[in-house]
């Protein structure tokens, strides 16, 4: 068999990414996964972005990769989401056709040279030693390689529920699990616990009464790709209604027939992600819930019922959507499942996505203890360049907390851990107004250019944006804008006149009050996207230098580096806690010690004493 540099176990999410960024570093790389058809599958809802998962996927395309330019593709309704609130947490959000965007992210990962594809199921992988050297077929042959990583999502010994009574091992509905593989790591020494999740049913737009619902559209086409134009595709409505007290009261009737709550579901699932017995069981006070009909593509009428996740049997399921106004008579196509598999705790990687103690394994996404499809072709961006690098023999690459969304994600799993499948809130950033949809590429492309992941192209797009966006910023300083041209401006926001002329970058200030707007009023037009930076860079001075003076100060922290050797369980300085869960985790600085639950200020403390001891100070 050929040896690759890099292999890459699974075409999910986390998958695309990994081998997209692993090829894109020069690495021969080779993707394997169990169904070619299925690459870039959605396995839940068709939609990519949303609350902080829109800016991790810009920052995954201002790396080179590839879920923006396929969500572009596919995409047939665009939302900026929170646009009422400030730009820190604008989120974009496309519903795609999930047919085109599988279609999309098979054919852009094709186009990449130093990839190769080969449909297989992976049983095991092959050791020199503590290194991994590379994987075993199904059929028992090996392909050798410098690093593997592993992103088999949620096939790992998966099982499917639909009801209490009804239980099928399966990776996804139709989709066999992988149940040898999740045991030959485990045997290598590597924890693996349960988790759960769930998807709600689909049914047929046709058979639903849609015009007596509230019709949702979208802002028309819009993209997430800093560097390719897709062409719009038709934009399509979604659609609003609620269950009720009859579907709540069907479902506490039958609650024991479901898989989650007849007691054959051991794993957690998600707190943000609920299933429709979890929501009427932990909030009964609640009158009704949401339910979005989500259309799945662009030639078909099948619908997808966001909200109304479950695990109980077929028949009851069908009972209660049909309890849903504008359902009343509905066909459904697809029953909603839950399913339980095996996640390794992520506390046992290290900031590259690497195994600690096991070089050459990487892994990413829902075998992570992560849900979600962003969250995963984050983990894949970094897993991808660094078992690159690792191959390469250079460092690997770290990405900060205050550098991208991806830094805190990871740093979250390796440091914190999980206890739950673990999502992306904006609210898990400290330095949130740094770390925002519209200066992801700002952030990110040091880094993809001194890595060489962008061909000359892309890095002129990006090189050329970022100069407009300056440019927007420079002449916002310099020009002063008349009353007469920006008094109706700026009392369409609501605000004060001027009576003065006054600079565009201090009116831009004002809430509501546009620099393109103000830009445009003296025929100087700039387009709406770019001024957006400069726009919030003048809105926000105050608060984004606070921001990036803590940075600095924490920098401090993260400068303070720990031996990876230290013997914490004899060190007596520290609480009994502390050394339990440092000697666990071995954080690498300060500041990651500080974010290790059950370490306190005190043991902080000690641990600076310590090191400094260590290094004979
Ligand atoms: P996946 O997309 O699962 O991809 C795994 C890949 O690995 C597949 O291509 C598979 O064929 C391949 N593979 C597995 N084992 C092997 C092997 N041994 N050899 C070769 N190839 C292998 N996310 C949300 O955000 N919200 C939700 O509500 C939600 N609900 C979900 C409901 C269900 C039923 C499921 C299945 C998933 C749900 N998700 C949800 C999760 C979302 O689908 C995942 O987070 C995302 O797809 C994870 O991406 P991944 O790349 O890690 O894995």
């Amino acid at each position: 068999m050929d040896k690759y540099d890099v292999i890459v176990i699974g075409g999910g999410h986390a998958g695309a990414e990994a081998a997209a960024l692993s090829a894109r570093s020069g690495v021969r790389t080779l993707l394997v996964t169990q169904q070619l058809e299925s690459i870039g599958q959605m396995s839940c809802n068709p939609a990519i972005g949303g609350i902080a998962k829109g800016t991790v996927a810009r920052e995954v395309d201002a790396l080179g990769g590839i879920m923006g330019r396929a969500t572009d593709q596919a995409s047939i309704q665009f939302r900026m989401l929170n646009r009422s609130k400030g730009p820190a947490v604008w989120s974009p959000r496309a519903q795609c056709d999930r047919a085109l965007y599988r279609r999309a992210v098979r054919s852009l990962l094709e186009r990449q040279s130093d990839l190769e594809f080969l449909q297989a199921t992976v049983s095991g992988l092959k050791w020199n030693g503590s290194r991994v050297a590379g994987i075993v077929l199904q059929d028992g042959s090996v392909i050798p390689s410098g690093a593997v990583i592993l992103t088999a999502g949620t096939f790992l010994r998966g099982r499917i529920h639909l009801g209490a009574e009804t239980s099928i091992a399966a990776g996804r509905a139709g989709e066999p699990p992988s149940v040898e593989l999740s045991q030959a790591i485990q045997s290598q020494g590597l924890t693996t616990k349960r988790f759960k999740t769930g998807t709600p049913p689909r049914i047929d737009g046709r058979s639903a009464e849609l015009h007596r619902l509230t019709r949702q559209n979208g802002e028309g086409p819009s993209h997430f790709s800093f560097y390719e134009t897709a062409s719009p595709l038709p934009q399509l409505p979604c659609y609003l209604t609620y269950a009720g007290s009859a579907v709540k009261e069907i479902i506490q009737r039958h609650l024991l027939e479901s898989a989650l709550y007849g007691g054959v579901i051991s794993g957690r699932g998600p707190r943000y992600c609920p299933s429709v017995e979890d929501k009427i069981v932990k909030f009964p006070e609640a009158q009704r819930h949401q339910v979005f009909l989500e259309p799945e593509g662009l030639d078909t009428s099948e619908m997808y019922v966001n909200g109304l996740s479950t695990s109980l049997p077929r028949a009851v399921q069908l009972e209660f959507l049909r309890q849903v106004p504008g359902l009343e008579r509905v066909h459904m196509t697809r029953p909603g499942y839950a399913i339980e598999y095996d996640y390794f705790p992520p506390t046992q990687l290290d900031h590259s996505l690497q195994v600690k103690d096991m070089p050459g394994l990487f892994m990413a996404g829902q075998v992570n203890g992560t849900t979600g499809y962003e969250e995963a072709a984050g983990q894949g961006a970094v897993a991808g360049i660094n078992a690159a690098l690792s191959v390469k023999g250079v460092d690997s690459v770290l990405f900060r907390r205050d550098e991208a969304f991806l830094g805190v994600l990871v740093d979250d799993l390796v440091t914190r851990g999980v206890d739950e499948p673990y999502r992306l809130f904006t609210s898990r950033a400290e330095y949130r107004l740094l770390l925002r949809q519209d200066n992801a590429l700002r952030r990110l492309l040091p880094k993809a250019e001194g890595l060489g992941l962008l061909s000359e192209s892309e890095l002129r797009l990006a090189h050329r944006r970022l100069e407009q966006e300056e440019r927007a910023m420079a002449v916002g300083r310099e020009v002063a804008i008349c009353p007469a041209v920006a008094n109706p401006i700026l009392s369409a926001a609501g605000g004060n006149s001027i009576t003065e002329p006054t600079r565009a970058s201090v009116l831009a200030k004002r809430p509501g009050v546009s620099l393109a707007e103000l830009l445009s009023g003296l025929g100087i037009s700039v387009d709406h996207e770019v001024a957006a930076w400069a726009d919030i860079e003048f809105k926000y001075e105050g608060y984004l230098s606070r921001e990036r003076e803590d940075v600095e100060r924490l920098a401090k922290l993260d400068g303070f580096e720990i031996p990876s050797e230290l013997p914490y369980s004899e060190i007596n300085a520290l609480s009994f806690e502390a050394r339990e869960k440092l000697a666990a985790i071995r954080p690498v600085t300060l500041a990651q010690a500080s974010r290790v639950p059950g370490v306190s200020p005190s043991d902080l403390q000690s641990l600076v004493t310590v090191v400094l001891r260590h290094r004979g100070l």
